[in-house]
This record gives C-alpha cells, structure tokens and sequence, in this order.
C-alpha cells in the first residue's frame, strides 16, 4: 500500500522539482499543455498518466519502437563552440556588432539596413527573416510602424530572473560523493537555490586533478530577489544550502557567477494566447518566423528542434 500522502509528496518533491529545475517557474503557474506537452498528450491519449506510461511502453513493445533514451552533453570549450560550428557551416559570414536601422518588406522580400562601426549603411534582402530575440525585445526592433504596433500588442510572456553560480571546492571540502547528476530542490522548501549540478562528475575537464566544480542555480519565480549580480551575496545564499545538502566546508577556492535577469520564459496560462498572436503575425506578414525558447520548449534541444522545422 502507498503512504497516505504519497501523491502529494510525489508531486511536491518529484514534479514540482523538475517544474523548477526545467523552467526555474512556480508549478501552480504553468500550463501544462504547454510547458510539458508530452505529459498532456500521454493524459489526453491514455486518460491518465499512470495508464499513459504504461500504455506506451505496452504500444512501444508491440511497434518494436526502442526506447528513446535522452543523453547529457556539453562542449569542452563550452556552450559557444555550438554556435561558432554552426556560423562555419553558413554561406555568408556572421555578421554582429551592428546596428539594425530598418527593416522592411519590400516587393514581397525582406529588407533590413544595418549600419557597422564606422562603415558605410548596409542593406541585405532575402524571402524569409526569422527573429530569434527574446519576446521583450520584439518591439524595439527597427520594423515600420504598423508591424511595431502589432509587436508592442503582443502579450509577452513572464521572463524570470536567475543566476548561475559555478563554485570550485577541493575535493575534501565536499563530503557528498557527488556521484549523480546533481540536486533539484522542490518549491517547497522555499530554498532560494532552484538546484545544484555536479559539473566535475557530468563532463571532463570542468575542474583541475583534486578539485571539484559545483554549478548552482539561484533565484527563479519564486525566489527572484536572489538571483542578484553580486558574488559576496551570492556566496552568502549559497553556503548554507551547500553545507547542508553537500557538507561543504569552507569558502570555494574558484568563484564565478552569470546573472539572467529575464533567464527563462514562463508558459503560463496566458501561453495559448500568446501563440495564437505569433502565429496570427507570421500569417499576416509571409516570411516573418519567430523562432526561440518561448514556443516549442525552452531546452536547448526543444530550441533546435522547432529551428529544424522551418518551412
Ligand atoms: C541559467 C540557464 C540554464 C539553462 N540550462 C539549460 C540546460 O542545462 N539544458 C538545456 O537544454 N537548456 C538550458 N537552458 C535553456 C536554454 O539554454 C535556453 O532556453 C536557450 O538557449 C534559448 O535559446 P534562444 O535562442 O531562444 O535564446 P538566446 O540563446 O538567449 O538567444 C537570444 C539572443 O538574442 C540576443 N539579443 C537580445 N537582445 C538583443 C537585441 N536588442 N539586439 C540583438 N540581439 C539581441 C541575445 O544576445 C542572444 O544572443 C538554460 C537557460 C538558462 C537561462
């Protein structure tokens, strides 16, 4: 038999860590359609998600379909070699620094000027542009005014704060055996820490012979005035938490902390609507797409994948 309250903890300390873990959000915001579309296609498919699991093992087996079983990866140099691979593969070099003066459709393309430090105003025309920048920044891009208005009318989405602390410990400061993936720590625990990844134990190199590297996640929709830009008041939150969960002692001998004051967008309840106005604007103005952590999930796989599947 389960324990009296074993749904509720399974939710407080199961789901609702992931909630925080994945979204930094608060799980009684968050639309579950949106936010965790498999899980509401399973309840819809099956009727619940303790059938729904079951059911799709069941059809898997029956299909021969294996198990597609997701892996943690990262790059050696970091995140930045993704996007510097990707710009080599590109016809044309990437350019960045500049500044957009317009853009515009003209004669059924799009138009956009740009103007480079010290260079000559700039335009390049092509039949689709796609806006990658989070939602907040939609209307200061430099479109005519008609489309500008439309873009300030569209419902941006609730973007949280969080900062991503990485600690370096030698390795008898740490008495846990850090041999996980790391700790997510539920809303209720009301722990201004969303959760720490073991970065030594997941990939190689992330710390010298003897060390360990901690890599810790303040702040979120429910703890926002933690996520600060400061390293003393980050050690500050931070130590207690460590020393509780890790039995860390002493003060880390490597700090270093990146501070996203509008981290992660929420996909609340407002979500479908705010869909519905993206998906109304590109269908109004062909070869305008949208593409970027707000609409088909915010993991970087969830990103790349709605990017795969452009017209
Ligand atoms: C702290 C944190 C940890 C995360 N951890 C993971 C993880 O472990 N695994 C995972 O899968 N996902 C993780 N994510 C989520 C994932 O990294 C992001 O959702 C994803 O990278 C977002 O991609 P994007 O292209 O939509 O946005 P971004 O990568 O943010 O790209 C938006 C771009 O727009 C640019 N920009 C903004 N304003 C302007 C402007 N005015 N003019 C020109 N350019 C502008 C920005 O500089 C930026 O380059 C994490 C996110 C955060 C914040």
């Amino acid at each position: 038999m389960f324990p009296a309250d074993w749904a509720g903890n399974f939710l407080d300390y199961g789901i609702a860590a992931l909630v925080a873990g994945i979204y930094a959000g608060n799980p009684d915001a968050l639309s579950l359609r949106y936010a965790f579309p498999k899980v509401w296609n399973l309840e819809q498919r099956y009727g619940s998600l303790i059938r729904g699991s079951i059911g799709l093992a069941r059809d898997r087996k029956r299909s021969g379909q294996t198990k597609f079983s997701p892996i943690i990866l990262s790059h050696r140099d970091g995140l930045s070699s993704l996007v510097h691979g990707l710009a080599g593969h590109l016809q044309n070099p990437v350019l960045t620094g500049v500044q957009m003066t317009e853009i515009a459709r003209i004669d059924g393309h799009w138009s956009v000027a740009y103007q480079q430090t010290q260079g000559l105003p700039m335009r390049v025309t092509a039949p689709r542009i796609v806006v990658t920048v989070p939602v907040h920044i939609w209307p200061k891009l430099p479109f005519d005014a008609e489309l500008s208005r439309q873009l300030s009318q569209v419902t941006c989405p609730p973007y949280v704060p969080v900062t991503t602390v990485f600690t370096g410990f030698k390795r008898e400061q740490v008495a846990h055996a850090l041999n996980g993936f790391g700790v997510l720590i539920p809303p209720r625990e009301h722990c201004p820490v969303l959760g720490v990844s073991f970065n030594s134990t997941l990939f190689p190199n992330r710390a010298p012979n003897g060390c360990v590297g901690l890599t810790s996640f303040v702040g979120g929709a429910l703890s926002p005035d933690a996520a600060v830009d400061d390293s003393s008041q980050l050690w500050q939150t931070l130590q207690p938490v460590l020393r509780n969960l890790l039995g860390v002692q002493g003060a880390p001998v490597f700090l270093d902390h990146c501070h996203w004051p509008k981290a992660i967008p929420q996909y609340d309840l407002n979500h479908a609507g705010f869909l519905r106005q993206v998906a109304a604007l590109e269908a109004q103005f062909p070869g305008l797409i949208f593409l970027g952590n707000f609409k088909g999930g915010p993991g970087l796989n969830d990103c790349i994948f709605s990017a795969i599947g452009l017209p």
